[in-house]
């Protein structure tokens, strides 16, 4: 075991040795042999020394010279530098791909530190590049990227320019970079590894069960509500047991922003988020505004449910209650036709391009113990193609993940073509074709159905999934731009001040139609956006209203819209946001273009109100 087995407060789980259920997806692993053969394939090593060999001969090459370059010479600099670094993609991929699958394994977790520490190793070498670049003067910046000879690498050579205030000198970036392994990279995976170990203790009717932290979760859609309550409290036990270490984690992964923020010279926690994003502050404000100021859409859709469930009140575990009988669960071969057919429904080739996942193992969706929770797609590198991590336990839910997931896949596929640097895009528009996805799902599943109960149960289940994505990471972004100012005004937040911040970010959101009770007050400890990534979460809200925009655009459309579409995906990150999208004819400058998707969101509610006044009742 590694750090997690000296965690004092870690009870001795008493069915350890209780077969693994693996779910209806048993024996679906993904097969990793397009990276290496296996964490001690010779390659990993041969591919990485190569890297820091090339990243030498780059940087003797270049180092001092970047001013001096002309335009051919630069571009020819730029494809090396992006070709060299390559392999360390790859290896740095396998083992964070390795690691999720099983967090337990000493040797994974020995594997990702050793890539980590050797890719600071390249980028220690190669970081010379970038700030001699941004260093450069801005006329004789823009007299080199308007050249044809560098028509290719312009967003690139433009977008590395706005970090040009942030950028510190040479040995400083190299410290920070070195640093980091120990400090929050170290943070951060052992916060993978903890909740990876964790055992939530939930007292069901036929007994006791010591479940993992995703097998925990998923019990709060079950039909029966005392399961729910258990399951609720029963996370809300581990996460208090757990709090204490959870809690140092967020401080210092916190207050390590903040140092970064300092000496970077951002002045607000958010702004280096937003930068990465190529989107402003003010158009972050104008989404977070526009959603905070529908939170009674909210309030609206639970009142309705409550009134469903026939329920006098709302509990925070009542909130993922299934409307309609549970159908049972589905296998995982029914997840894949459904998912195909509704993406072949879209364009065949795009359930071409995910059927590929299947057939050719890019996914991993059986439940094992010490898998990492949630679901990812990993686009790795150019070379090889993206792979797939779920937790598959046959809930609907858990069929709309493999269509978000597939819809990242595919999107990650098509842009590979644009090379390492610009097939991913920011996280604003990379949720793009992941919600779609699930919005193609969503309407084959509405079309095929016509009994009122099951179409209610359905309206209700997209509502609750929008709720997630728009409202839900907005009060989680609130939470954290208030638990960043306070660490940085109060020094060390006590747990008690960090669970008052988050029921205050949550609370508005619910007003008085959910009742969230003291143990709700811990549900930010295991949220891993605020670990691995602060401020990834209003992405999610960008994203989902900006797919309900889509989702118009195709409806007016038609078939015109698909290859549009596709282009869209196939651009990856070759350009910033707001100019992607505009290829499709939108305009996310304009702050009044998120009441377009909100407004959809309020027909839904409208529908669901009308489908259970019409005899759709669901108990
Ligand atoms: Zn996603």
């Amino acid at each position: 075991m590694s750090e997690t087995s000296a965690e004092p407060t870690e009870p001795a789980a008493p069915d350890s040795t209780e077969a693994f259920d693996a779910g209806p997806a048993a024996g679906v692993r993904w097969d990793l042999s397009d990276l290496y053969a296996g964490p001690d394939d010779p390659a990993i090593d041969a591919d990485l020394e190569r890297c820091v060999g090339q990243a030498r001969a780059f940087a003797a090459e270049y180092r001092g010279k970047l001013g001096s370059l002309d335009a051919a010479e630069l571009a020819r600099a730029v494809d090396a530098y992006e070709a060299l670094q390559e392999p360390a993609w790859r290896a740095s991929a396998y083992a964070g791909l390795l690691f999720a699958a099983d967090t337990s394994a000493p040797r994974h977790g020995a594997l990702l530190q050793h890539v980590q520490e050797r890719g600071t190793e390249i980028r220690n070498e190669l970081v010379f590049f970038e700030l001699e670049w941004v260093a450069l003067e801005d006329e004789a910046a823009r007299a080199l990227t308007e050249d044809p000879a560098l028509a290719g690498r312009r967003h690139l050579l433009e977008s590395l320019r706005r970090y040009r205030p942030h950028v510190l000198s040479e040995p400083e970036e190299k410290l920070l970079e070195e640093t980091a392994n120990t400090g929050s990279r170290a943070f951060s995976r052992l916060f993978d590894e903890i909740l990876g170990a964790a055992k939530f203790r939930v007292e069901l009717e036929s007994g006791p069960k010591e479940l993992s932290e995703e097998e925990a979760l998923s019990l709060l859609y079950d039909a029966d509500r005392d399961t729910r309550r258990a399951a609720s409290r029963g996370l809300t036990e581990g996460l208090e047991r757990h709090s204490r270490t959870l809690g140092f984690l967020f401080n210092t992964l916190v207050q390590d922003k903040a140092m970064q923020d300092r000496l970077r010279r951002y002045a607000d926690p958010m702004d280096s988020r937003n930068l990465a994003n190529e989107i402003d502050g003010a158009s972050v404000r104008a989404l977070m505004d526009a959603c905070v100021g529908r939170y009674g859409l909210v309030a609206r859709y639970y009142r309705l449910k409550r009134r469903l469930l026939g329920l006098d009140h709302l509990y925070e575990w009542d909130r993922y209650a299934p409307l309609a009988e549970p159908e049972g669960t589905r296998s995982f071969d029914a997840a894949r036709e459904l998912v195909l057919g509704a993406y072949a429904d879209f364009a065949p080739r795009m359930a071409e391009i995910a059927a590929q996942f299947f057939d050719r193992r890019w996914i991993d969706a059986e439940l094992r113990p010490g898998k990492r929770g949630g679901a990812f797609s990993a686009s790795t590198v150019p070379g090889v193609h993206p792979y797939v991590m779920l937790n598959y336990t046959g809930q609907l839910r858990d069929v709309m993940t493999v269509a978000h997931e597939l819809g990242h896949g595919v999107h990650q596929w098509l842009s590979r073509e644009r090379g390492l640097f610009e097939q991913n895009t920011p996280l604003t528009t990379a949720e793009t074709a992941s919600v779609f996805g699930e919005m193609l799902v969503f309407r084959r599943l509405l079309r095929e159905e016509s009994d009122p109960t099951v179409r209610l149960a359905l309206v209700c289940g997209k509502l609750e999934d929008a709720f997630a994505t728009v409202f839900r990471q907005v009060a989680m972004t609130r939470f954290e731009q208030m638990l960043h100012a306070a660490r940085r005004e109060e020094g060390e937040l006590p747990l008690e001040r960090m669970n008052a911040l988050w029921m205050d970010a949550n609370r508005p959101m619910f007003g008085d139609s959910v009742e969230l009770t003291d143990d709700y007050r811990w549900w930010w400890l295991y949220i891993p956006h605020f670990i691995h990534s602060p401020f990834y979460c209003y992405a999610y809200s960008f994203g989902e209203l900006l797919v309900l925009a889509l989702v118009r655009r195709y409806d007016e459309e038609g078939d015109a819209f698909v290859p549009r579409y596709l282009e869209l995906l196939a651009a990856g990150g070759s350009q910033a946001p707001p100019t992607l999208v505009s290829r499709v004819g939108l305009d996310i400058t304009d702050p009044a273009f998120w009441d377009g998707g909100l407004a959809l969101l309020e027909d839904l509610v409208a529908e669901a109100e009308a489908l259970a006044e019409g005899g759709g009742r669901a108990h």
